[in-house]
């Protein structure tokens, strides 16, 4: 039996970040992966639908090119091609990210493992199709690079650490099963041709990304949600911004689905009336649940809290030797999230080989997120309504983007853009910052840096921003916490 020194079961961002770093210090790691090295992120999540998005933005750019000085004739959409281009970013990542590992040493398994006692793992053959997308061709022995395998495999390792992520939550709304218009993220990520006609159930982060993309498109959306807003993560004020932005999509919220039947979407709304709605193409949005069954989760012994596998803030599980990270955990469905917790996993690893403790811990409050819908959002920590339930003595600033002038020479004097900070009036200590228009998700990190340092709003003030830039738009919005009774140090 092969003995390692960590057996990590899953490759998506959380996996494969703790192989990677694992191996960097000389451990003898092995990292089992069912479907495609990369996971949900790089294979049917971020990377294909950000892909997607870009040419969506490419062609909405070019509608609007001659109120810029460029006649831009005959434009179309080249369905296959934009679909082809997904795949070859896709595919192409993915393999460079192969070859990291295996040159840092990591041996990937090809296989579907399961949890056999706190210390090994039996790996399965890999089955034919996962998770809506076929397995790579790579044979397990290919994969490996230890020779051929012998299935079921069982491997040893002093460690183990869980990283099998999420799937999408199939709700039961009787006519779903079976009906070949719906179609979870996965699906739509391989359509053959843009849908006339998009339904989405759920209007959430990816609910509202695949509307802005196929909208952007020519499809026509409707998006049904059953909360009084669309994507609860974000400040209420923002998404209301955003969902006005999003201009070719019918929202339907405070509004439950009710049944399918074949292409009809039946729904009723909180009054009590009723309704339906046809679509070429239904999409279930309505989240994601933590892979925890079929691998042995419950049969360990493993503690389960909220349907994902329960874990202290150093990811360390209740069995002693196994770790949780990423999606499976349920503290976050986020990659970066995933990165995290796969470093904090792995300096607790590392400190318990020299006989210490880690000081890394995961802080979920810092973690921003980021909408990449056309406008674009971003945020980080508490949103307006959050800090005052929390009973918060709060000051709330807001700037349109267009005080920037690199937003205005970008996008014109109308786009949809701002900013909105939140702080503690007392202490004038960041609460929350959200964002909404071009850039939103590349000037975050500014933001979760803040936050995650404690810092006051003059810390924003007190900064040179580079001119012109989008970004410009904080520091700007933290001088006019200033100017509205705050005091600078
Ligand atoms: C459409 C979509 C868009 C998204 N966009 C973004 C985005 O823009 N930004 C962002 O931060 N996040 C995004 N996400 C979320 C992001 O993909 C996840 O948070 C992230 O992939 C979680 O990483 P993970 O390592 O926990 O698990 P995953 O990436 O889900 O990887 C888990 C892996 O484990 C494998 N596995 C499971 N069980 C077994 C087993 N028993 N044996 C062997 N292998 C197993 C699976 O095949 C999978 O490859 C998106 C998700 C979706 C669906």
């Amino acid at each position: 039996m092969t003995q390692y020194d960590v057996i990590i079961l899953g490759s998506g961002p959380g996996g494969y970040l703790a192989a990677e770093r694992l191996a960097a210090k000389k451990l003898k790691v092995a990292l089992i992966e069912k479907a495609y090295v990369g996971g949900t992120c790089l294979n049917i999540g971020c990377i294909p639908t950000k892909t997607l998005l870009n040419s969506a933005k490419l062609y909405a750019h070019l509608h609007e090119a001659s109120s810029f000085g460029i006649e831009a004739k005959g434009l179309q959409v080249n369905w296959q091609r934009t679909m082809a281009w997904k795949e070859e970013v896709s595919k192409k990542l993915r393999r460079s990210l192969e070859l990291t590992l295996r040159k840092a040493g990591v041996e990937i398994i090809r296989g579907t493992g399961k949890l056999t006692d706190g210390h090994s793992i039996t790996v399965f053959p890999p089955a034919g199709e996962s998770d809506g997308f076929r397995s790579s061709s790579t044979s397990a022995s290919q994969s490996s690079g230890s020779g051929s395998l012998e299935f079921p495999l069982v491997i040893k390792g002093q460690k183990i650490i869980i990283a099998t992520g999420s799937s999408p939550i199939i709700p039961p709304i009787p006519g779903i099963k079976d009906n070949p218009a719906v179609l979870d993220s996965t699906g739509l990520l391989s359509v053959a041709e843009i849908p006339s006609r998009l339904c989405i159930i759920g209007g959430g982060v990816i609910g509202i990304e695949f509307a802005s993309l196929f909208s952007s498109l020519g499809s026509k959306v409707t998006v049904i949600e059953m909360m009084d807003e669309i994507v609860p993560v974000m400040d209420r004020q923002m998404a209301i911004e955003l969902r006005k932005a999003l201009k070719n999509v019918t929202f339907m919220l405070g509004t439950k689905v009710t049944e399918l039947d074949g292409k009809k979407v039946l729904f009723e709304n909180k009054n009590g009336e009723k309704g339906s709605v046809e679509a070429d193409i239904i999409l279930l949005s309505v989240g994601r649940k933590a892979n925890i069954e079929d691998w042995g989760a419950r049969e360990s012994g493993l503690d389960i809290k909220n349907r994902a596998i329960a874990t202290d803030d150093r990811m360390r599980t209740n069995l002693p030797g196994i770790w949780a990270i990423g999606d499976v955990t349920g503290k976050s469905q986020l990659a970066h999230a995933a990165y995290r917790m796969a470093e904090v996993a792995v300096s607790d690893i590392l400190a318990g080989q020299n006989a210490q403790h880690s000081d890394q811990i995961f802080v979920a409050e810092t973690v921003p997120w980021a909408l990449y819908s056309l406008p674009e959002a971003a945020g980080v920590g508490l949103t307006e309504q959050d800090a005052r339930a929390k009973g918060y003595d709060i000051q709330v600033v807001r700037m349109p983007y267009n005080v920037s002038g690199r937003f205005v020479a970008e996008n014109g004097f109308s786009a949809p853009g701002s900013i909105k900070i939140i702080i503690e009036k007392s202490s004038e200590r960041l609460l929350g910052i959200h964002l909404l228009g071009a850039y939103a998700s590349e000037q975050i990190w500014g933001a979760a840096l803040a936050l995650e340092r404690k810092l006051p709003i003059s810390a924003l003030r007190n900064m040179v921003f580079p001119h012109p830039t989008v970004s410009e738009v904080i520091r700007e919005a933290a001088w006019s916490v200033q100017a509205s009774g705050g005091t600078d140090q």
